[in-house]
């Protein structure tokens, strides 16, 4: 059974990435992608985003696939988003080879009545003043769940930290969370998270699983589920955040929220781009859940 609906913003983008020997280009990326799959699963999905002329027909069937609605997603005469990424051998390190925001550049989202409305709001990772502008607008005093990355915290501090005031709940990996506090160990990094603003912060430790901190007494950890092979780790993290916020617009716990995100995450690594993700079936996302179940502390 679907719960409520969920607003993503987030990126759109034409993904390039090279893995050993392999470089795979024009695919189909973008945190807004990855996350809408994950989430869309078990929850209508509304995106806001922004797309350029040149944006492939196979992008707009997917989106027109699964999005719940499109009216808030612009597509405007220029480029797409392009990103570029090169794994380094142990698939936990990446550098990015370009980002080319195209039509991104002048994106100031405007949302319809219908978007304004929604409880439960997706922060994907995008430039902190698009996530602002996005919880200005919204009218339902939603639960606003919000990812990051270390280039914001890098360049624009100020505005992710009036993004994180506003927040209720924060997804960030290890090493950005310890960017972002300048704390070496993630349980001093997380109370620091937490009096910036938001009252849960998970932080995500990539092969290690996850740990989420509660209001500063509540601490719940998971493992991971065994993958056979990564073969991409692109969009773990936006596949982690749409299972995440999908499980509590259904009504479920913070630990059910974990064991979905990682779930899904556990299958997006499984192959090129969204392939793995889009291919996975219920019975698959239930297998995963089973055995995550048994790897949650709290
Ligand atoms: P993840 O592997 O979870 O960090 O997500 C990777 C996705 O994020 C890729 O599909 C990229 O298109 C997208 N991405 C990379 N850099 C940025 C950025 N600066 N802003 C928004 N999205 C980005």
């Amino acid at each position: 059974m679907k719960g409520d609906s969920i607003l993503i913003v987030g990126s759109i983008a034409i993904d390039t990435i090279e893995i050993g020997n392999e470089r795979y280009e024009n695919l189909l990326g973008g945190s807004t992608t990855y996350a809408t799959i994950a989430a869309v699963k078990y929850s209508d999905v509304n995106v806001v985003g922004i797309i350029g002329s040149d944006f492939p027909q196979y992008g707009h069937d997917i989106y027109k696939k699964y999005a719940a609605n499109l009216i808030d997603l612009k597509v405007e005469q220029g480029k797409t988003f392009n990103w570029g990424g090169r794994y380094h051998d142990n698939f936990d390190d990446r550098d990015t080879l370009f980002t080319e925001l195209g039509v991104f550049g002048k994106f100031s989202p405007k949302l319809s009545a219908i978007n304004k409305n929604q409880q439960y709001v997706f922060l994907a990772n995008i430039h902190p003043n698009l996530q602002n502008s996005v919880i200005d607008q919204c009218q339902a005093n939603p639960t606003i769940v919000v990812d990051t990355m270390n280039l914001w915290i890098g360049t624009v501090h100020n505005e992710l930290q009036t993004v994180l005031s506003k927040s209720d709940i924060l997804l960030i990996n290890e090493s950005e969370a310890e960017m972002l506090t300048e704390c070496s160990n993630i349980d001093d990094a997380a109370k620091t998270l937490i009096r910036l603003g938001p009252p849960t912060v998970v932080i995500k430790q990539g092969s290690k699983g996850a740990a989420l901190y509660n209001n500063m007494d509540e601490k719940i950890t998971i493992g991971v589920y065994p993958v056979n092979k990564v073969v991409d780790p692109t969009g773990a993290g936006d596949t982690f955040g749409g299972g995440f916020i999908s499980a509590l617009a259904q009504g479920k716990t913070y630990k059910e929220a974990l064991v979905l995100g990682s779930a899904l995450a556990s299958i997006c690594v499984e192959g090129v781009g969204i392939d793995a993700l889009e291919k996975a079936t219920v019975a698959e996302i239930e297998n995963r859940q089973n055995f995550l179940r048994d790897k949650v502390t709290a």
